[in-house]
Order: C-alpha cells, then sequence, then structure tokens
C-alpha cells in the first residue's frame, strides 16, 4: 500500500512525506487539524484510486472527515477500503512516471520512466509509446551514479530537476534491491512548486522468497485482503493458491502440479467445463501430516466436488505416500466427504498400490495413468 511504500522510500532517502494514516473519519479529521490543507487517500493494494474517487482534496478538517466517511468501506478493484492515508497537499506543477521492475522475458531488470506520468499513464504508453521509455539494467551491474544519470537524460527530466532526479533513481534502486522487490514504482513522481521533486504515491511489491531476511515486511501482510484457504495453508507451511474450479488438486513437485492443472482443465472440457479448484505442492516429505493438511484446505473447499492426488515417488517413495493418503484419511475421518481420484507412480509404486488397494476406502479411485486420473476426477467433478 501506499504508506507502505512511502516508509519503504523514506528509509532510503527517495523524498517523500509519510502522512498520518485513518482508520476511521475522526482520526482523519484529527489529522488533518495536525497537517493544514490534505489529501484523503484510500489504501488498497491497487492502483487507480483516483479515477475511482479514492482520492481527494480536504481544505479544512471537517471537509476530511466527510471525504474519509466516503472513502473508507469503498470498494476499488473488489478491495474494501480499511484505511486512508492523510497527506499535505502538494502543489503539483508536473507529474512524471518512474519504476524498476523485473522483466522476466529478458531474465533482467527493467526501469520504465515518462515524463508524462500521472492518472493517464496506461493510456499514454498506447497513444504515444515513445514518451515512455525502457530502459534494461544490466542485474550484474545494476544502477550507480552513472547509470542514473543516463537514465534521467533518456527519460527527459528537466535540467533543473537532474540532481534531484538522479538521488531519487539511486534511492528507488536501493530500495528495489536492499528490500528484495519484484517493483518499485512511483506515479506521480511529482515536480512541485519551488522545482522540488517527491514521490506522492508509491506502490512496491515484494519477493515472499526472501522473507527469512525482511523480518519487518511481516507487517506488509494484508490480513483482510488473504483468501481465509490460502491464509489457513500458510499457516499449515503449505504452498496452496486458490483457483476457480471444481478438482481440488494436490501433487509433489511445482511442476508436476502445473501438468496437472493443465491436463484437469483440459480433461475437464469433456466434463462440463470443470476447471482445478487450487494449485497445492505439498513438496518432497509427503507424509501423513503433511498430506491430512493439504486435504483439509482442500476438502474446506466448498468449491471442491472431487480431489485429484497425483504423486511421483522420488526420494519419498510411493509406498510412504500410500502410507501417508491413508493416515490423512484417518485423521480426517467424517471431514473427508470428496471423492478422491489418487494417481501413483515411480518408486516402489507396487507397494505403494497394494497399500492403497488394500485400504479399500470408498472414496478412493486409483488409476494409473495421469491422463485417466485427470479424466476420472473431471468426470467425478462434474457427476
Ligand atoms: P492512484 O490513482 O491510485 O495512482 O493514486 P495517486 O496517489 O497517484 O493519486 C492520483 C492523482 O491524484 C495524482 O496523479 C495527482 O494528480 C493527484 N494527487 C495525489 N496527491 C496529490 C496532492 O497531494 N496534491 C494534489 N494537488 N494532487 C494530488
Ligand atoms: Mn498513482
Amino acid at each position: 500500500m501506499e504508506f507502505q511504500a512511502k516508509k519503504l522510500f523514506a528509509k532510503h532517502d527517495v523524498p517523500v512525506t509519510e502522512g498520518i494514516v485513518a482508520q476511521t473519519p475522526e482520526e482523519a479529521r484529527a489529522a488533518a487539524e495536525k497537517l493544514g490543507v490534505v489529501v484523503v487517500k484510500a489504501q488498497v493494494k491497487a492502483g487507480g484510486r483516483g479515477k475511482a474517487g479514492g482520492v481527494k482534496l480536504a481544505k479544512t478538517p471537517d471537509e476530511a472527515f466527510e471525504h474519509a466517511s466516503n472513502i473508507l468501506g469503498m470498494t476499488i478493484k473488489d478491495l474494501t477500503v480499511h484505511r486512508v492515508l492523510i497527506a499535505p497537499a502538494a502543489s503539483i506543477e508536473e507529474e512524471y512516471y518512474f519504476s524498476f521492475l523485473l522483466d522476466r522475458a529478458n531474465r533482467s531488470y527493467l526501469c520504465i520512466a515518462s515524463v508524462e506520468g500521472g492518472v493517464e499513464i496506461e493510456e499514454v504508453a498506447k497513444t504515444n509509446p515513445d514518451a515512455v521509455k525502457q530502459i534494461a539494467i544490466d542485474p550484474g551491474t545494476g544502477v550507480d551514479e552513472a547509470k542514473a544519470r543516463e537514465i534521467v537524460a533518456e527519460a527527459g527530466f528537466p535540467e533543473v530537476l537532474t540532481d534531484q532526479a538522479v538521488q531519487t533513481v539511486l534511492g528507488l534502486w536501493k530500495t528495489f534491491v536492499e528490500e528484495d522487490a519484484t517493483l518499485v514504482e512511483v506515479n506521480p513522481l511529482a515536480r512541485l512548486a519551488g522545482d522540488k521533486l517527491e514521490a506522492l504515491d508509491g506502490k512496491v511489491s515484494l519477493d515472499e522468497n526472501a522473507e527469512f531476511r525482511h523480518e519487518d515486511h511481516a507487517e506488509f501482510e494484508d490480513k483482510e485482503a488473504a483468501d481465509p484457504l490460502e491464509a489457513k495453508a500458510k499457516a499449515m507451511g503449505l504452498n496452496y493458491v486458490k483457483l476457480d474450479g471444481e478438482v481440488g488438486i494436490i501433487g509433489n513437485g511445482a511442476g508436476l502440479v502445473m501438468s496437472t492443472l493443465d491436463v484437469v482443465a483440459y480433461a475437464g472440457e469433456k466434463h462440463g467445463g470443470v476447471k482445478p479448484a487450487n494449485f497445492l505442492d505439498i513438496g518432497g516429505g509427503a507424509s501423513a501430516t503433511v498430506m491430512a493438511n493439504g486435504l483439509d484446505v482442500i476438502l474446506n473447499d466448498p468449491q471442491v466436488k472431487s480431489v485429484f492426488v497425483n504423486v511421483f515417488g522420488g526420494i519419498t517413495s510411493c509406498d510412504a505416500v500410500a502410507d501417508g493418503i491413508v493416515g490423512a484419511l484417518d485423521i480426517l475421518g467424517d471431514e473427508a466427504t470428496k471423492p478422491l481420484v489418487v494417481r501413483l507412480d515411480g518408486n516402489n509404486v507396487e507397494e505403494g498400490r497394494r497399500i492403497l488397494g488394500e485400504k479399500n476406502h470408498p472414496l478412493v479411485t486409483l488409476v494409473e495413468t495421469m491422463d485417466g486420473a485427470a479424466d476420472k476426477a473431471a468426470e467425478l467433478a462434474n457427476a
């Protein structure tokens, strides 16, 4: 969110005015009493707040109260506004766009900059793409002062702002690298009265894989917006993403699970258009507990009609996985109510199938091939 991004910017010497966060209209009024003329800004993890009516100028504390009453509780791109930022109103002369991001296609970083920033930047990118500069960043060397000067020149910042722009670019690069971000975006980076450059908005995406070295990032998590099943899975240490279909998926290994989503979506075309309900990779050591936790999350998804367990026995062999499934069904007892289609292959597959066959659980269907199992799971979800 903007107020969080601004906090990170301030830490890395990017010029910002942090303002005061308010969760009630009364708090908004109190903040405006301290700050004078303010802008009341919806805090949600989405852009386009201005266009949605989530950014309003308030000349008096009463106006701030009024705007906060309207903006709090508002929905912007499916997100409910729970807090507003009360920021001192700035006198804007020009609006620029600036970002650093991960350029996956080129295995590199990219800087995007435009002196025609502001709320119409997407439109500018379409109608006047030359006004939006893209500058590749070599990940090996990054952005030093010389590179920052090159970026500033290429973007076309006015002369009088050059030095401030260079310092700002360096600060944003430091934010990008030291916070392990995948995106750092400022729109508008504004030229204020008196030729002062300031980040009036901010958006930062942090790389979750680097969470372990940023304890302070925990505070940025948006608990209110998190999907409850995803939150539950995260608490159990599961690698789970909620999707919009009916066939629950459990597999071991991200690649296998991704392929499973594809074959289920394909099989679903023949069975009423059912789709995968989630991504869940239980990883290598699929113990009974991990399997039970995974099944527990998936069976609690009201959209799920059937579950496809697709496991390739490698380091954890199929008999251990089969024991895991049997153990999970014992742990879950009456809570397991939806049909399970299991496909096992790989290390010790005969023994794995024997264990499941012997158990002969009424909910479990063993299918030998991945395509066959996908078809069966889709059929059951559509039944
Ligand atoms: P977004 O629409 O979600 O990107 O929200 P922004 O924070 O970028 O605000 C949208 C627009 O509101 C900006 O492009 C500015 O034109 C305007 N705005 C934001 N803060 C101020 C401010 O302090 N003073 C003035 N005059 N305009 C502001
Ligand atoms: Mn903006």
